[in-house]
């Protein structure tokens, strides 16, 4: 694999917004050929149209995109088959899907416990399931996994979400481990704006995320140190990266 991210095949899930979104872009506009997933399918079309005319003859605008919940170990699995089938490999897959619903664990909100898990931690199985066996295969190849300061902290509100993000750092270790040439990142961020507060209902906690997220950083910072990660030299294994705005103290 060459030491560049022009023309390396990336998949990206939780595209539709947000970090996501911000790598497709990013990534594409320095040569990558991006394969987007997410629920919002008008939204990766948008995105894919933006980029295939921003890219030039020369470099760039290679994206295509699949309607993917990545809750659904067969529709991730779909997603790399589509990678697969459009570019014949897969170099990067950025497991970035998420959804962050704050409130007192007193609350017993199981249902939002529930989704967090699926999405957080059994959708990042799935990215690995799905895209393993062709890194297997390739013997080269790299996950992107992305975590959270919650991966590492734990505060009032987020003991299931730190629970399932603290998994995605256990998961994205063992697999740095074992991985060999399977190159392994987990990118840790802090507040940054994007949609995920308003994965959050519970009322008494929206005050207290507005006022965290006053400081946050443009999604545009975490797509530029995925692109850090991605351009380093096959033997150099880019494992953690935590990326605050400098007011924040969580
Ligand atoms: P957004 O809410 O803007 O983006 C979340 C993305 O995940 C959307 O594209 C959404 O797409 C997708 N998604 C949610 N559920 C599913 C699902 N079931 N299947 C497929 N895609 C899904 O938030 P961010 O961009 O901030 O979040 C990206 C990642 O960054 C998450 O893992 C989040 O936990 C992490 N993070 C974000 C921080 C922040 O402050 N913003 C801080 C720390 C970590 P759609 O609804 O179309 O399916």
């Amino acid at each position: 694999m060459a030491c560049t991210i022009e023309g390396k095949v990336i998949i990206i899930t939780g595209a539709s917004s947000g970090i996501g979104e911000a790598a497709a872009r990013l990534l594409a506009a320095r040569g990558a050929k991006v394969v987007l997933g997410a629920r919002r399918i008008e939204r990766l079309e948008a995105l894919v149209a933006e980029i295939t005319a921003a890219g030039t003859e020369a470099s760039g605008g290679e994206a295509v995109c699949q309607a993917t919940d990545v809750t659904s170990a067969t529709q991730v699995q779909a997603l790399v088959d589509l990678a697969l089938e459009r570019y014949g490999r897969v170099d990067v897959m950025i497991n970035n899907a998420g959804l962050m619903a704050i409130a007192s664990i007193h609350k017993v909100r199981v249902e939002e416990w529930e989704r967090m898990v699926d999405i957080n931690i059994k959708g990042v199985l799935y990215g690995i399931a799905a895209a393993l066996p062709v890194f297997q295969k390739q013997k080269v190849g790299h996950f992107i996994n992305v975590g959270s300061i919650a991966s590492h902290k734990v505060a009032p509100g987020g003991a299931v979400y730190s629970g399932t993000k603290f998994a995605v750092r256990a998961i994205s270790e063992g697999l740095r481990q074992e991985g060999g040439a399977i190159r392994c990142t987990m990118i840790s961020p802090g507040g940054v704006k994007t949609e995920l507060p308003k994965g959050s209902s519970d009322q008494t906690t929206v005050a207290t995320l507005e006022e965290m997220y006053r400081t946050a950083l443009p999604a545009e910072t975490i797509a530029r140190a995925m692109a850090y990660a991605i351009e380093q030299p096959p033997e150099v294994d880019v494992n953690e990266i935590v990326i605050r705005p400098a007011a924040q103290a969580f």
